[in-house]
């Protein structure tokens, strides 16, 4: 069996879930999914980020413990993820045990392998990013994500010798082309390895809430460097062997746009300082704009996935997340688009197709499904479609799959508009038309599964199928003529109702 592991970043825990975490959840979701139909055997890993000056200072605001804070404040994700049908198969938090135990082991390696020195660190930290600038890249002297002062630090820390990665890195993205996806984001990383690296501060001593250094006390890791583990803490590193080596380096982070240095040149070189591959896929996505602004905490343009879910339900805000935007590039979130979506694709195209569907087999078939023709003319569509799919999922481009499937949902329609059975008369024509437009439904259902779980279960029920779509095997599955006929149709109220 197949093994296919996927990532999402884990989330600061001062951050509120908003739509820029849905999308990338929503997107790592669904292709774990439609990786589960294929029959490969997934591992799903989201969770939150918890260490740092930041949650301690929060906390300390909050009059609360870090832990304590991170503790609440970390379940607003679960909440959130149990809210759009997440189906993670894990969810590290990098407080755990097996967190600290991890981190411990993998930087000890590194240093060990005599990659990590002590050293003088004067840097110009934004708290906000966790992050350190150098002159040249402030705004106005600010922090150019921001746009507030950053604060002049200087402590004595450990370093990790990134330096000496420089060709290393360059070499290892020249073996491996499509290591980063998209190609563009490629060479940004490459790019900004050639202009030389240099080494970076990667322990604390002006504060605690970290993992403790195992071989000085005085430190904790800085924590970027404490959370990028969690991708192997997860797969136990160093624990079981043999399980670390089925899912690494196979592995696919899927990440913004605005962490790429830390996912395309930092983390390759950690893994390559403590003597492991570096990850073998990572993706880059844009950003959800809104009004044309990244969503932030400190800007008030935050969406909940709450507020959207109670408006338009679970599988419409899904769909219309991973629908709206090619992966790679940003997208621009607006309400009146994703309303204008729902009532065109969701409430005309596909709603009513089953609507239709279900309202003639009823009056006329006497609400049994016929089997379909196997020489349909949607036969070809569906084939041309399926491959479509497969393609596109296969090349993280949940927007092309729904693209393509959608086709199929308006030649099913058009087929219809064609044929008029709702003029025809009880007969073996109109038993071929109505078998082959539920066969249709039933390859939707499969196709439409890894966006819009619910739905696809919903649709399989109404004409008559028995089980889940979930328990299916693409792509023999999806193959036009697997609807058996004879089944019993159920008439009901509409999927997805128009939205004024
Ligand atoms: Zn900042």
């Amino acid at each position: 069996m197949a093994k296919f592991y996927i990532t999402t970043p884990i989330y600061y825990v001062n951050d509120a879930p908003h739509i820029g975490h849905a999308y990338t959840t929503v997107t790592a979701d669904a292709i774990a999914r439609w990786h589960r139909l294929l029959g490969d055997q997934v591992l799903f890993l989201t969770g939150t980020d918890e260490h740092g000056l930041k949650v301690a200072r929060a906390a300390e605001r909050q009059g609360m413990d870090p832990k304590s804070w991170a503790d609440k404040t970390s379940k607003r994700f679960l909440e959130a993820w149990e809210l759009l049908s997440i189906s993670n198969d894990d969810f590290i938090r990098t407080t755990e045990p097996r967190h600290y135990a991890t981190v411990q082991r993998f930087l000890q390696a590194v240093y060990d392998n005599g990659y990590i020195t002590k050293g003088t660190w004067t840097g110009l930290y934004c708290v906000d990013c966790e992050d350190y600038y150098t002159e040249a890249q402030l705004v106005e002297g600010n922090c150019p994500v921001h746009a507030r002062p950053v604060e002049v630090v200087e402590e004595e820390n450990y370093f990790f010798k990134l330096s000496l990665f420089t060709e290393q890195l360059l070499d290892w993205y020249d073996h491996h082309p499509q290591a980063v996806l998209p190609s563009s984001k490629a060479n940004e990383a490459i790019s900004f390895i050639r202009q030389g690296l240099q080494d970076i501060s990667i322990t604390r001593t002006s504060f605690k809430w970290g993992v403790p250094v195992p071989w000085d006390n005085e430190h904790v890791f800085y924590v970027w460097y404490d959370a990028l583990i969690n991708y192997v803490t997860a797969i136990s590193y160093g624990v079981d062997q043999d399980n670390f080596n089925q899912w690494w380096p196979a592995v696919h982070h899927l990440i913004g746009k605005e962490i790429l240095r830390f996912h395309c040149v930092w983390w390759p070189a950690m893994c390559m300082a403590a003597g492991i591959a570096p990850p073998g896929h990572v993706f880059v996505h844009g950003w959800l704009l809104v009004g044309g602004e990244k969503m932030a905490k400190s800007k008030l343009n935050q969406i909940t996935p709450a507020e959207l879910v109670e408006q338009f339900g679970v599988d419409a805000v899904r769909y219309h997340l991973l629908r709206d935007t090619p992966l790679g590039s940003d997208g621009d979130f607006s309400y009146e688009a994703m309303l204008s979506r729902y009532n065109a694709d969701l409430a005309n195209n596909l709603g009513n197709l089953l609507s239709r569907v279900t309202a003639v087999v009823t009056s006329k078939c006497g609400g049994v499904g016929p089997s379909p023709n196997p020489d349909s003319e949607l036969a070809s569509v569906t084939d041309q479609v399926l491959e479509q799919a497969l393609g596109a999922w296969d090349n993280f481009a949940p927007y092309e799959a729904l693209d393509v499937t959608w086709k199929l949902i308006k030649e099913t329609n058009a087929y219809l508009e064609a044929n008029e059975p709702w003029r025809m008369e009880p007969s073996d024509s109109l038993d071929k038309v109505m078998g082959d437009a539920l066969e249709a439904l039933r390859i939707v259902a499969l196709l439409i599964f890894p966006a819009m779980p619910s739905t696809s279960v919903t649709l399989w029920r109404r004409i008559g199928l028995e089980g889940s779509p979930a328990n299916a095997r693409l792509p023999e599955s999806a193959r036009w003529g697997g609807y058996p006929g004879g089944l019993p149709i159920q008439r009901s109220e509409p999927l997805f109702p128009r939205i004024k």
